[in-house]
């Protein structure tokens, strides 16, 4: 399939490189493609940023047909603009596809949209250090329909906006709410996905725990509320002992290509990673035997978000002294180096446009 591109007549202000809020600029062009049973997806175009026009009807409105991804796209010293590993994102855009009854795209195509996208906006992507510009892929369901069945259409549309630096003034650990009664997710339902449902389903618990002091929640399994699945939006690792640990991927877990990496560099440099389930139990015995080392979150925006203070039901505990960890940073260093080429790319997971 060719992508036509329609350039705008009337470029935006960009904001400037010190003053980046993530989520609220957005560059000049978008991609977008429509699915129609007899068609496919079909008519795959970059046009300038605008509203769309919907019908109330809509089918994502009333029963949430809606996924997405989200990745950044980097720039080098040399000008260049590196992807990390936007392959991973089109195949579990297509896994989330699956789960929702959406039609798949051709995935080495998604990557084809991103980069020509990208390349369209290529003035977009900041230079400052730490900068990025996100870059947002989602499918949503567009027939105009009251009842309760897949929709027979959908647009798959990727909007990009320039993002600052996570960590301004260095890493900062954070303090998180181990969730006592909220669940963001059973095993059978979409928490392997990424839907827009799950974000819904989460929004109560944040609010509670940002109302109470905290960043995150920590997220417990929907049955026993007691093994530990993910933290906010990320997922999270225990360093125990001389292991790391990171729950496994049971069905109600996001798979995270940050987490995939993470546990793929540990592995490269000689930690035991162990995919396992883990209680929260486990982890105040770990630390109450002075075993508990670091804990992390791992995900696109952060990259890895430090935690230095966990709240279980009012026993509050502080890792590392509240200090980011050596595997925390090394990972950090590590990931954000491939990701600007300054270190080699020993995996081969840029794709540089
Ligand atoms: C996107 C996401 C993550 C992190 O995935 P990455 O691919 O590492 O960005 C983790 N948990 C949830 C719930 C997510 O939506």
């Amino acid at each position: 399939m060719t992508i036509s591109v329609e350039k705008t007549k009337n470029p935006k202000q960009k904001p400037a490189s010190d003053n980046l809020v993530f989520g609220t600029t957005f560059s000049d062009h978008m991609f977008i493609c429509d699915y129609e049973p007899e068609k496919g997806w079909h008519n795959a175009r970059i046009v300038p940023y605008q509203d769309l026009c919907v019908s109330p009807a809509l089918m994502t409105f009333h029963y949430g047909q809606s996924i997405f991804e989200g990745l950044k796209a980097y720039k080098t010293e040399n000008k260049k603009v590196n992807l990390f590993r936007p392959i991973e994102n089109m195949r579990r855009l297509n896994d989330s596809c699956e789960r929702l009854c959406i039609p798949p795209v051709d995935e080495k195509f998604g990557v084809e949209a991103i980069k020509t996208l990208v390349d369209t906006d290529r003035d977009w992507v900041p230079e400052e250090p730490g900068t990025s510009l996100y870059i947002r892929p989602f499918i949503f369901a567009t027939d105009p329909f009251l009842g309760v069945r897949p929709s027979e259409t959908y647009s798959f549309i990727i909007i990009t906006g320039p993002v600052g630096a996570y960590y301004k003034e260095g890493m900062n650990p954070v303090k998180i709410y181990v969730e006592p009664n909220y669940v963001r997710a059973v095993v059978g339902g979409l928490g392997e996905a990424k839907a827009a449902a799950n974000y819904a389903a989460s929004l109560k618990a944040q609010v509670e725990a940002k109302a109470k002091g905290y960043t995150q929640v920590l997220w417990l399994d929907g049955v026993e509320k007691k093994y530990i699945e993910e933290v906010g939006t990320m997922n999270v690792f225990f360093v125990i002992g001389d292991e790391v640990v990171t729950p496994m991927l049971t069905g109600s877990i996001l798979p995270g290509i940050t987490r995939k990496s993470s546990i793929e560099l540990l592995r490269s440099w000689g930690y035991k990673v162990n995919e396992r389930r883990i209680s929260i139990d486990e982890v105040y015995a770990a630390y109450e035997k002075g075993l508990l080392k670091e804990v992390f979150g791992t995900g696109t925006a952060a990259v890895i978000s430090p935690v230095g203070e966990l709240n279980w039901n009012g026993r509050e505990i502080t890792v590392n002294n509240g200090n980011t960890g050596p595997v925390s940073q090394r990972l950090y260093d590590t990931m954000t180096g491939i990701q600007y080429g300054k270190l080699p790319d020993t995996f081969g997971w840029i794709e540089t446009i």
